[in-house]
Order: C-alpha cells, then structure tokens, then sequence
C-alpha cells in the first residue's frame, strides 16, 4: 500500500524565487488545461492537453516563460487533472467510495500552492534531494524513508512554510495486538472513552482560538492589499496551523495506540449533520478531530492488518445497560452517570456507551431476546453513508 512520507525544508532565497516561478507554471498549465476541458464536449486525451499547453503554448510569447522551468511537473499537472476528472466521473457513476466530488477547479495564486516531480525529476543523494531545475534541498529527515519513493510533491502552504511529501510503497506491519477489541465513543467534552475505562483528553485550543478571533476582527478594519493586512493574515494561518498541528499530533499518538493494542477496532458512526450547523469553533475542532481519527485510525488498522469497523448511530448505545442488556430509554446528556435499575451498576454515561459500542461492533449477543436490536456490523468501505462523513471537507 502506498504511504506519504513528509518533510519539512527551508530554501534559500533563490530557490524561493525559483519555486514560485514553478509554481506559477504548474498553476497556469493546470488553468489552461482546466479551460480547455470545459470548453470541449468530448475531454481531450492527456496527450493532446500536454502538447496544446505545454509544447505548443511554449512558442506563444504570452507562455514563453513556461521553458524556463522543469517540464516534469508541468507534465505532472496536466496528468493531474486527468486523474481530478477520472474521479469526478468515478464519483458520478458511483463507481467510487466517499463524498461525491466535484468537477476541478481553477487554481488560485492565494493558498496553498503546489508542484509534483516524478522520477526523472528528482533524486536523493545522501540526505540531500535533488529537484531539477531548482537544485539541491535539505529537509528535515524526521524519520527515514522505509522505501525508494515514487514521487515527491513540493508544498507551499498559506503560511509560508515548505514541505516535501513523498509518496512511498510500505509492507502492512505484522505484530500481535494485547487486546481482542476497543469500542470508542467520541464526544466534545472528553475527546475519546474506551470500553476499558481509559479516557483522552482532547488539547486545549481556546487560547489560540482567542487570539485568531481578535486578529480575524483586525483583518476586517485593514485596508486590502496592504502590507499590514497581509501580516495579519499571516499570523492567522500560523496560528490556524498551530492548532492543527498540535491536534494531529494528538490523534495520530492516540490511533496509534489504540490500533498497536486492539485487533478490532469499533467506532460509532458520527451525527455530523446536526453538528455543522453549530459553528462554534470548538465543535468545528472536535469534528475534523473526529474525522481525522477516523481517517487515521482506518489507515493504521490497514498497515497493522487490524479490523476496523464502524456501527451504525442509530444504535441504543447510550440507552442500554452494558452489563445486563437493560434499556433505560432516553436520557438528558446532562446525566453523566447512570444506574442501571435492572443490575443495580452505576455506568460512566460514556464508558457505557463504549462497552456497547464494542459489543455491537463485535457482534456478541449476550441478550438478544431483550432489548438489543443488534444490527450487522459493516466494514467502512461498503458503507456509504459512513465515508461519505469521513471524507467531508
Ligand atoms: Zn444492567
């Protein structure tokens, strides 16, 4: 399976200059190419998009610029947007999983900019790698390539920083988990509660979440296009990338971990419908957080050869005693701690809800003539309602 491996680099001033005369290039061939597919009824062969806006625009002084970068990713671009439009049809036909995707879009010279080389365009020399035409980069090797990569894309994100992201061939990792299954309920208060009791507390954001909001009114009062306005926007992206950092950090120690120790892997299917119309930002930071888990936690059952399923919401997990099968009905989400009039436990509300998330995903009928309605467990890729929430922008 392939994996992205990335690192990050800081180039000199010339190569900064010559990634954003690249960068440019790529832009406007994917724009050209992008124009000329939409005008045609029938989309033209990668082939024949390569010649008109890249051979043939070369000779034009209005693209004569176009020779002075490496053509590689510039082919790359334009083979990009094939693969952007095979997608879009895929999606159209149903013929692939996830959230339909829409037609490609125009790239901006704003945002997040980037250009990818294929072999040919690129070479590692001892801890060095090699971008033709732009020369030689070091980045910081965080950890070591497990494997000769196939392509290597150069990014530019909104707040000035570079990366490189390799696209690499990794083995599934063979290692026995210590437990047979985990159910986890995912809520906003305690990030994560597991079926064994173990809670994790998500990273505090608010500070930061200040501090974007009061920048975010000074933008407001700042003239366009002035110099002071672009520093402002600046220092909200570093601080929106602060927050993402740390919170992927977060998720991937915590999928890590769960995925190292279980051999299944059980979550709930999430109500993120009712949820986006909440804009606060800690709800919007909870549920990327809650797709990202779940996008890493499924990623990482697939490089540990674990099972990772995904159990319908509509489940009575928060209604149902997990130890005897007793069900209480509706409760307030005011109520944390429930006791169970059948059994006589006292429940952690959300530790309850874990335990039978578990059951559920493992299909364990204890007590089925009770009250569970135990519905089939489904893997995520046949559902797809399921990825159509992880795959939400
Ligand atoms: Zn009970």
């Amino acid at each position: 399976m392939k994996a992205r491996y990335q690192f990050r680099f800081y180039p000199t001033d010339q190569q900064q200059q010559l990634l954003a005369q690249l960068f440019g290039c790529v832009r406007v061939v994917w724009n050209d190419a992008l124009a000329i597919c939409k005008q045609s009824e029938k989309l033209p062969s990668n082939n024949d998009l390569q010649k008109l806006v890249i051979t043939q625009a070369k000779k034009k002084p209005e693209r004569s610029w176009l020779s002075d970068v490496s053509n590689i990713p510039l082919q790359q671009s334009v083979a990009d947007l094939g693969v952007a439009y095979k997608n879009f049809f895929d999606s159209l036909k149903g013929k692939r999983k996830g959230k339909k995707i829409g037609t490609p879009r125009f790239k901006k010279k704003t945002g997040k900019q980037s250009a990818r080389f294929r072999i040919g365009g690129f070479s590692i020399k001892g801890d060095e790698v090699y971008l033709s035409k732009i020369g030689n980069i070091k980045p910081v090797w965080s950890r070591q390539l497990p494997s000769e990569p196939s392509s290597v894309t150069v990014i530019k994100d909104c707040a000035n920083r570079y990366f490189l992201s390799f696209v690499v061939e990794v083995e599934p990792i063979q290692s026995q988990a210590k437990n047979q299954s985990i159910g986890i309920d995912l809520g906003i208060k305690t990030f994560a509660v597991m079926s064994n009791g173990e809670k994790a507390i998500s990273p505090d954001y608010s500070k930061k979440d200040r501090k974007i909001r009061k920048l975010q009114r000074k933008l407001a009062r700042q003239k366009k296009d002035s110099k002071r306005r672009e520093i402002t926007r600046l220092r909200i992206a570093r601080l929106h990338n602060q927050i993402a950092d740390t919170r992927k950090d977060f998720l991937h120690k915590l999928s890590t971990k769960v995925v190292r120790e279980n051999q299944t892997i059980v979550l709930e299917d999430l109500n993120v419908s009712g949820m986006v119309k909440n804009r606060k930002l800690a709800r919007v930071i909870s549920l990327q957080g809650w797709r990202e888990f779940r996008v890493f936690c499924e990623a990482k059952s697939e490089k540990f050869n674990r099972d990772f399923r995904v159990i319908n919401r509509w489940e009575p997990t928060s209604q149902t005693c997990s130890c005897c099968g007793y069900r209480w009905g509706k409760i307030d989400l005011s109520v944390r701690s429930v006791p169970c009039l059948n059994c006589n436990t006292e429940h952690d509300r959300d530790e309850n809800a874990a335990k039978n998330i578990n059951k559920v995903g493992i299909g364990h009928c204890h007590d089925s003539k009770r009250t569970w309605r135990w519905s089939k467990t489904t893997s995520v890729a046949s559902v797809d309602e399921a990825s159509k929430i992880t795959h939400c922008p």
